[in-house]
């Protein structure tokens, strides 16, 4: 058997196993995982770990996320193929992939510059052309084309950054973890009549948004610092 026997083997029982057995059944997501190649985005030494049932260090101290929740996340922007969706937080760029084969365009942002160009090298050779990859901060949002009926951010915000949401069409949904280093809850914020109004969904835990509406180092660092006092 080859590699590529083997990754689509191990592919279709991570559709199966972690992604529908959970509960997500929208045919189209289905079918945009089963067509991604996930090894394709990991680091070549973790290559053999890409279907697991978990996130991934792709370098920079950043993660390329656990499929459920990607197919979670993806799933909650309800996307029927003729959308323009904005992402914040590129990092190995399989969220990107996924959402290139269920929406009309996606723009991609991420602050390191090194993982932007990854991504787009790996768009670039699995022939993925409706993704524009921005290097540059994500909580400003990319107003050159808003606005955007999917916003997804994959990074932790102590708060919906409020360019994100100007960006917003009516009727457009948002996905976004909110809380801070102990844990974040998944929320869905939509726009409608020129309101937003949220959800919770989950609980999950991201790597922590930057930029100028996203958490800074220090706060952070110092939630990190001041954990089991916290608790007491
Ligand atoms: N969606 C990614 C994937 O499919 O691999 C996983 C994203 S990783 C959990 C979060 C990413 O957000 C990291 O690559 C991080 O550098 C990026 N990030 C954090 N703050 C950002 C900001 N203000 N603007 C753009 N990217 C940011």
């Amino acid at each position: 058997m080859t590699d590529e026997t083997i990754f689509a083997e191990w592919r279709e029982a991570m559709v199966i196993e972690q992604i529908e057995r959970r509960g997500i059944r929208d045919p189209r997501v289905l079918e945009a995982f089963r067509r991604i190649p996930r090894h394709e985005f990991v680091p070549p030494a973790l290559r053999s770990r890409a279907y697991d049932d978990g996130p991934l260090p792709i370098g920079k101290g950043q993660t390329i996320s656990q499929p459920f929740i990607v197919a979670l996340m993806t799933s909650l922007l309800q996307l029927k193929g003729d959308e323009k969706v904005l992402e914040v937080g590129t990092g190995s760029g399989y969220q990107a992939a996924i959402l290139s084969l269920l929406a009309k365009w996606v723009y991609t942002i991420e602050r390191y510059d090194v993982l932007a160009r990854r991504a787009e090298a790996t768009f670039k050779r699995l022939g993925l052309k409706n993704i524009t990859v921005i290097c540059g901060d994500g909580t400003l949002g990319y107003p050159e084309v808003a606005p955007y009926q999917g916003i997804i951010v994959t990074a932790a915000a102590a708060a919906p950054p409020p360019p994100l949401l100007e960006q917003l069409d009516e009727g457009g949904r948002l996905v976004i973890p909110i809380g801070d280093y102990l844990g974040q809850i998944l929320q869905v914020w939509t726009k409608s009549g020129g309101r937003v109004d949220y959800e919770d969904i989950l609980p999950v835990s991201f790597v922590p948004l930057r930029g100028r509406y996203g958490w800074s180092p220090q706060a952070w660092e110092r939630y990190e610092e001041n954990d089991f006092e916290a608790d007491e």
